[in-house]
């Protein structure tokens, strides 16, 4: 029983595996709101995929239920503890550029390339021969294993909200929509607003009209625009300007006429989690105005930026760093910035904070910080960090069944994003991209190597019945 060939008994099913796979990923199941219905609230790409699944399963011999067409699952097994595999079947636009039919799920050079290959129709098909395979193989279970197919991944997670409202939590599990080995600790994601509250003057002989920058959270900003009037050296701030975009390797341009001056920044993108590795061209843009004496406003904006967040994402200035051995670093991402004479000012922040940071506290601290300076915290919206314990049976197993499958070290991860696993409760990231593999996912071209589809089932396979019996 022990002597199971995983890796055998997923070749000899291979064929099937990719007519299956590619069968899956022809469905266009993108968001469609518009044309929702009631029994299939994201439109009927969305509620196809979840049928072409669920319908499978039954004939398999699963278990299945569709939630209101939200969510849905495949069961087998028996026992009073539940295995879950939380898997997605919506994807994202597929936008421009292809080389081939999004749609098309054509293989090219061991390629399987669609929209959604890796993220995540291609793996949600990979768990779901693993089930079969062990189903097939009729091998004991002391436990139930559910997948749970989610439909709205890709946008606001209503499908696991409404899931988990009617459906019992797993007591471990894992999502397979991210990296291999394992993805045990993601740090907390909170949104909110610093808005500028105060009566100060907007005249004075040089005005700030208008500053804007960014337009997401989670993304470093890569233009700003700021638009000056009124008298004094204009065509003097413009050759210091050049001078500044020259000397921090930027690129600007500033145009000016009698009264008003434009300066144009742009800095380099980065994602949210590590605003070190991108150039924010709006806190680049607020350094260089703060010397200028504009109105009383302006510069009560410009200074708390400067004081707060030049040359800081970790909060220090704030007096809110924080860091662990789990996730290390608390950020700060300021992802939008924008100001005008009659709304005042504002910044966007995009904060991730390690698995031991208290939250209540870190809101607490920037709270004081804000009313000492005349700003208010706003619009605050958090996602809590994420964490199974190195010694949980859960991790043990996904080690064990990794390094048997790979001969590789299953090292734990721990990451500034989030990944669906966090909607689990004692659930990890596993797989199904390979160290080392392009991240492909959300991109045009979009593919996984059917080699790598074959390896994932069974590794999934392995850690199922390893995690059930
Ligand atoms: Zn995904």
């Amino acid at each position: 029983m022990e002597q199971i060939n995983w890796l055998e008994e997923v070749t000899k099913r291979k064929d099937q595996l990719i007519k299956d796979t590619q069968g899956f990923l022809k469905i266009k199941s993108v968001l469609d709101e518009e044309n929702g219905t009631p029994a299939a609230p994201f439109g009927t790409g969305i509620d196809d995929a979840l049928h072409y699944l669920l319908d499978k399963g039954s004939e398999d011999g699963f278990t299945s239920k569709n939630l209101d067409g939200y969510a849905g699952h495949l069961e087998m097994g028996s026992g009073d503890e539940l295995i879950g595999i939380l898997c997605h079947i919506d994807v994202v636009p597929e936008g421009d550029g292809w080389s081939v039919d999004p749609y098309g799920a054509e293989i090219h050079d061991g390629k399987l390339i669609a929209r959604g290959s890796l993220d995540d129709k291609g793996p949600t098909m990979a768990a779901y021969y693993a089930m079969k395979i062990i189903k097939e193989l009729n091998l004991p279970l002391s436990k139930r294993v559910r997948m749970i197919i989610g439909t709205d991944e890709e946008s606001d997670w209503r499908c696991v909200d409404h899931y988990f409202k009617h459906e019992e939590m797993p007591t471990m599990g894992f999502a397979p929509d991210a990296d291999f080995p394992i993805i045990y600790a993601e740090k907390g994601i909170a949104d909110f607003d610093l808005v500028q509250k105060s009566d100060l003057s907007s005249n004075s002989d040089l005005c700030l009209e208008s500053f804007s920058s960014g337009r997401r959270y989670n993304m470093v900003p890569d233009f700003a625009e700021a638009k000056l009037e009124g008298k004094g050296d204009l065509q003097g701030m413009v050759t210091e300007f050049q001078e500044f975009v020259q000397k921090n390797s930027l690129v600007g341009r500033g145009i000016c006429d009698e009264d008003t001056v434009i300066f144009q920044l742009e800095g380099v993108s980065a994602h949210g989690m590590e605003p070190d590795h991108g150039k924010n061209a709006g806190l680049y843009l607020a350094s260089f105005l703060q010397k200028y004496s504009l109105d009383e406003k302006a510069k009560h904006y410009l200074n708390f930026v400067n004081e707060y967040f030049v040359g800081d994402s970790r909060g220090r200035s704030l007096g809110v760093a924080y860091s662990d051995d789990i996730t290390g670093d608390l950020t700060i991402n300021v992802g939008k910035l924008s100001y005008t004479p009659e709304k005042g000012g504002s910044l966007g922040l995009n904060l991730r904070y390690p698995v031991t940071n208290n939250m209540d506290d870190t809101k607490k601290s920037l709270e004081e910080v804000c009313k000492k300076v005349s700003f208010e915290l706003t619009n605050f919206s958090d996602s809590k960090p994420h964490h199974v314990d190195k010694d949980h049976p859960l991790i043990q197993t996904l080690q064990k069944v990794y390094e048997e499958q790979t001969g590789e070290e299953a090292t734990l991860v721990s990451i500034g994003g989030g990944t669906y696993a966090r909607s689990l409760e004692a659930g990890v990231a596993f797989g199904p991209l390979f160290p080392g593999r392009p991240d492909v996912a959300h991109q045009k071209d979009e593919f996984i190597l059917v080699d790598d589809l074959v390896k994932a089932t069974a590794i999934y396979a392995q850690a199922i019945y390893e995690l059930a019996k």
